[in-house]
């Protein structure tokens, strides 16, 4: 894809998250791979108003250029650690509402952080394991989601949010929105929900390529 065709669905993506309420604020972030280098989004920025200038291309050394010379989300080395999974075109971070709130239970299982209660969830996402939570923005935080996204597409941070992965934008979206929709349905339920018994997952986890 020409360069001016990515930044446009680049932009796209991060119009869209907010048109979903999947965003909002300056919170969030999105990356995709882009030859050599990562295309991402710039630190501090609502996303629905985000234009070409804005977008900030970063190498593997840790340098940045961008149009209007802004700086890349503080998050750039999440992002980054996790390119080294080299299957991976796109990533997203977002802070939406529902799994925010899971994030934060007191009892939050930290092996999978919303019960799996129909196949479709089951099958593309399974158990979400939850990292502790970690400083937006360090180099821990970094570190735990890359050694989770090295072995799965989707992952829980306590306290923050969820980050998710897919060799395109739309694998990684519909991850979000599938942990969005799923922990509606927790709160839905109200305790009275029926997750799938271990053996039923068990069944789903063949058609599952890598949760
Ligand atoms: P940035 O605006 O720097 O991307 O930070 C937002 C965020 O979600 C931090 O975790
Ligand atoms: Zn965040």
């Amino acid at each position: 894809m020409e360069l001016k065709n990515e930044i446009r669905s680049f932009l796209d993506l991060c119009h869209l998250l907010h048109e979903k309420d999947l965003v909002s604020g300056p919170g969030g972030n999105v990356s995709f791979r882009c030859g050599s280098q990562v295309m991402i989004t710039p630190s501090g920025r609502r996303l629905e108003s985000l234009k070409e200038e804005d977008v900030v291309f970063f190498s593997s050394d840790g340098s940045f250029t961008s149009q209007n010379g802004g700086k890349p989300s503080k998050e750039w080395r999440m992002h980054l650690s996790c390119y080294s999974r080299n299957d991976i075109g796109a990533i997203i971070h977002v802070h939406s509402v529902y799994a925010m709130a899971i994030s934060c239970l007191k009892n939050l299982d930290h092996l999978c952080a919303i019960p799996v209660y129909t196949p479709g969830y089951g099958t593309r996402v399974g158990k979400l394991p939850v990292i502790p939570y970690e400083l937006p923005g360090s180099v821990e935080l970094a570190k735990k989601v890359a050694a989770v996204i090295d072995r799965r597409n989707s992952v829980m941070m306590a306290n923050h949010g969820i980050l998710t992965v897919g060799k395109t934008p739309e694998d990684a979206l519909n991850l979000v929105e599938e942990i969005e929709e799923a922990a509606k349905m927790y709160f839905a339920l109200a305790d009275q929900g029926r997750s799938l018994t271990e053996e039923q997952q068990a069944q789903l986890l063949p058609m599952g390529l890598r949760q």
